[in-house]
């Protein structure tokens, strides 16, 4: 069985309770970090940890935190992404649903390190009810003495609130999440200046993930050292990652970034292998926003080495050949899928999502939906392929947040491996409608001009 660090008591009957959570070795990384060590001394067992960010980059995290700005006089912030909006991505949720102090007792020893002494959780709005769940954690947590004035008379205060977005998958970006948090917009900003010099109300913030944060809980409690045992490379420790689409066994799982893409895929200790009996057609490993990966090159580097379960192996190859872990969103299509269909289901959120600030992206999603959308209901033409890949290009690199990107990457990649298929869908498409929803009528007219 794998080692697990987080998840390890989620099945618990009460866990989500304090008094479960704290019979359970819960809050001892706060004691541990308030009475033995100096907030410097935590952020340097992160950097020995190894640990990246959770939510997509993969940024170090101890090297993000000793970016933060520490002018005299000025308050500085720590803030939990919870807004997990992207397709496929759902592990955050699961920790918070079962574990809520987990987080908080990251939160409180993060905070500590950064010296931090109000924080926040911006939850995306589709959570409501984590909200209650996190609230009431909050409250235990006030209650038995972690959070306010003189914590473990420490010295050390921390307020720490909760705080739900209006439904945006934009405000995961952070500094979207920092607009949306002061009550305004959620339009990311330009940077820099970067949150850890000016970010929530113009002072040094710091904004991790959930699971990052929750991270930093076994990192305190077994030492950074031994937390970098586990792993390969520059991928340390376990990572949750949520399995879904065409697999015997969708849901969250913690593996150590040590194990193949094939044994996470077939084993029945994780997704189980392909369901009914179907063969492997594609898969995106790490959330709607990373580049697909044709069946041959899923469980195989181009160079016919094992593709692993990291960061380093997802993404080998670059762009032409690899993909990267992304979210940790792993999503699995098998052989009757249409990456027709699934990527202008993709492109369809991209166009919903953008804030709309900067043209190529505003622009570019929204023509990439209508044209997608057009090829998806037999009504496309050839020069519609490259069409594509032009607009997906000038939108790499030009916008102001990774949104652009995000959008442009998944179309590049499925006509890069998939072309064929795109053809298939200019060529018939009776037999692509017919494929699709079962319908035998005639394409309708093409109704969009490009
Ligand atoms: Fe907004 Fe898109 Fe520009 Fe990001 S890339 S700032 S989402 S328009």
């Amino acid at each position: 069985m794998a080692r697990k660090l987080l998840l390890e008591h989620a099945q618990l009957e009460g866990i989500s309770t304090y008094e479960v959570y704290r019979k359970n070795g819960g809050y001892r990384a706060v004691e541990k970090a308030l009475k033995t060590m100096s907030p410097d001394a935590v952020v340097e067992e992160v950097k020995k940890s190894g640990l990246r960010g959770r939510g997509g980059a993969g940024f170090p995290t101890g090297m993000k935190w000793s970016f933060l700005a520490k002018p005299e006089g000025v308050p500085r912030y720590l803030v939990c992404n919870a807004d997990e909006s992207e397709p496929g991505t759902f592990k955050d949720r699961y920790l918070m649903e079962k574990i809520p102090h987990l987080l908080i007792e990251g939160m409180i020893t993060a905070s500590y390190a950064l010296g931090a002494n109000t924080s926040y959780i911006y939850i995306r709005g589709e959570y409501s009810w984590i909200l209650f769940i996190l609230e009431k954690a909050i409250s235990e947590a006030y209650a038995a003495g972690w959070l306010g004035k003189n914590i473990l008379g420490s010295g050390y205060d921390l307020d720490l609130y909760v705080n739900i977005g209006a439904g945006a998958y934009i405000c995961g970006e952070e500094t979207a999440l920092l607009e949306s948090l002061e009550g305004k917009r959620g339009n990311p900003r330009i940077k820099p200046p970067f949150p850890a010099i000016k970010g929530l109300w113009q002072s040094p913030t710091v904004v991790n993930n959930v699971e990052t944060i929750a991270a930093v809980v076994p990192i305190i409690n077994e030492g950074g050292d031994e937390y970098a045992k586990i792993g390969t490379g520059k991928s340390t420790g376990t990572k949750l990652i949520s399995a879904s689409g065409n697999i015997n066994k969708p849901g969250v799982y913690e593996i150590e970034m040590s194990i193949s893409v094939e044994e996470f895929l077939y084993s029945d200790e994780w997704c189980g292998g392909i369901k009914n009996g179907k063969k492997l057609k594609a898969c995106v490993p790490g959330g709607s926003s990373v580049p697909i990966l044709p069946h041959f090159l899923v469980c195989k580097t181009a160079n016919g080495e094992n593709r692993m379960m990291t960061y380093e192996s997802l993404s080998d190859g670059g762009f032409a050949t690899g993909s990267m872990l992304g979210s940790g969103g792993f999503i699995v299509y098998d052989e009757d899928q249409c990456i027709v269909r699934n990527t202008w289901n993709f492109s369809r959120f991209y166009a919903h999502e953008s804030c709309g600030q900067c043209s190529p992206c505003r622009e570019g999603t929204s023509w990439m939906e209508k044209v997608l959308h057009r090829m998806e209901n037999g009504q496309g033409k050839m020069s519609d392929i490259d069409l594509l890949t032009d607009v997906a290009k000038n939108m790499e690199g030009n916008t102001i947040c990774p949104l652009g990107d995000a959008a442009a990457w998944p179309v590049n990649a499925a006509i890069r491996h998939f072309r064929e298929e795109f053809e298939w869908h200019v060529k018939e498409p009776k037999l692509c409608l017919e494929r699709n929803y079962g319908l035998v009528h005639e394409p309708v007219a093409n109704t969009i001009a490009v």
